[in-house]
This record gives structure tokens, C-alpha cells and sequence, in this order.
């Protein structure tokens, strides 16, 4: 990728507690926590609210990305400022939901709820449309047709952004 301040932590933040909570159950020498007694499991966002607008959007079935008006930048993961030139004159404006594959890798075994079931699914990284790099799911794709650079098109399953290749008849 070109261009100056490339971003390193992308999409590290939506997930972070679900992350972190998860490794309670599997890294030696943390206790293990409880899973939660409520709710669909792991993958269920907790929204702050800072992130509810967002996480409000998606339920929606629209896509957010924030954007900076002092260097027309955009990112993400959701940030109070901008991560290229630190202004925080940031807002919310919706993305176009386009994204290409920058890379991926197919998960045989996940034992935390409800990946378990799931599997194998591909974990993704993608590029939007709009700048930002993505941690995603591709969903209707067979594994052998996975292609680096693919287009793909933002779908929603229960309020979470995953994405799904361009339909030839639209894309
Ligand atoms: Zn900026």
C-alpha cells in the first residue's frame, strides 16, 4: 500500500474485549472467565458510546467509515481523531460498502461460541473503497476461489459487516 501514515492497528479495536476475553480460556496461567450467560457469544459487539452510532448503522445494514475534513482522509477502526494527521475534526459518513481481499485465512477449528459452528469460514482483511483496511469475514465463497484484490461487497449478518464477492450480474 502507498502513501504516508499507513495505519497498523486497523479493526484490533472493535474486537479487542472479545479477543481478550477469549484468550482468558486458552493462554496457561489466566483464569479462565465465564463465558457470557447472555447474548450470542463472542461475536457480539459491545458498543460504547462512542461506537453506537456505528454499531446502530450496521444494524441498519449500512456501512460507516469516519472521516477527517482536514485531509480528507478516511479510517477505520472508529476513532475521536484522525489517525494521519491527528485532527479531530472527524466525522461519521457512510461507505460504499465496496472492499477488495487483501488477504485471508481459512478457520478449520474455533472452539469459542458460535465459531464453532461455523467452520471452516475465512477470516479476512480487507480494503474499502474508501482507504481503510478491514477485519472482516467473507462469506459465499468457496475457499479455492478466494483471490487476492477480488471485489467483494459488504453484506450484514445480525448487525456484523462481513463481506461477500461483487455479484457478476451487478458487479
Ligand atoms: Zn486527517
Amino acid at each position: 500500500m502507498g502513501g504516508t501514515g499507513a495505519e497498523r492497528d486497523d479493526g484490533a479495536g472493535l474486537g479487542r474485549r472479545a479477543v481478550r476475553d477469549g484468550l482468558a480460556d486458552v493462554v496457561p496461567g489466566r483464569r479462565p472467565r465465564t463465558l457470557p450467560v447472555s447474548g450470542g457469544g463472542f461475536d457480539v459487539p459491545e458498543a460504547d458510546a462512542f461506537t453506537r452510532t456505528y454499531w446502530d448503522a450496521a444494524a441498519g445494514g449500512r456501512l460507516l467509515v469516519r472521516h477527517c475534513a482536514a485531509c480528507d482522509r478516511a479510517h477505520h477502526y472508529p476513532r475521536e481523531f484522525c489517525p494521519h494527521c491527528w485532527s479531530e475534526d472527524v466525522s461519521w459518513r457512510p461507505a460504499s460498502g465496496r472492499a477488495t481481499l487483501y488477504t485471508w485465512s481459512v478457520v478449520h477449528r474455533n472452539d469459542l461460541p458460535p465459531f464453532g459452528g461455523r467452520v471452516p469460514y475465512a477470516a479476512a482483511v480487507v480494503d474499502l473503497a474508501e482507504g481503510p483496511r478491514m477485519m472482516t469475514e467473507v462469506i459465499g465463497c468457496e475457499e479455492a476461489a478466494l483471490r487476492i484484490g477480488m471485489e467483494l461487497e459488504v453484506s450484514f449478518r445480525a448487525g456484523i459487516p462481513v463481506f461477500r464477492p461483487v455479484s457478476p450480474a451487478r458487479g
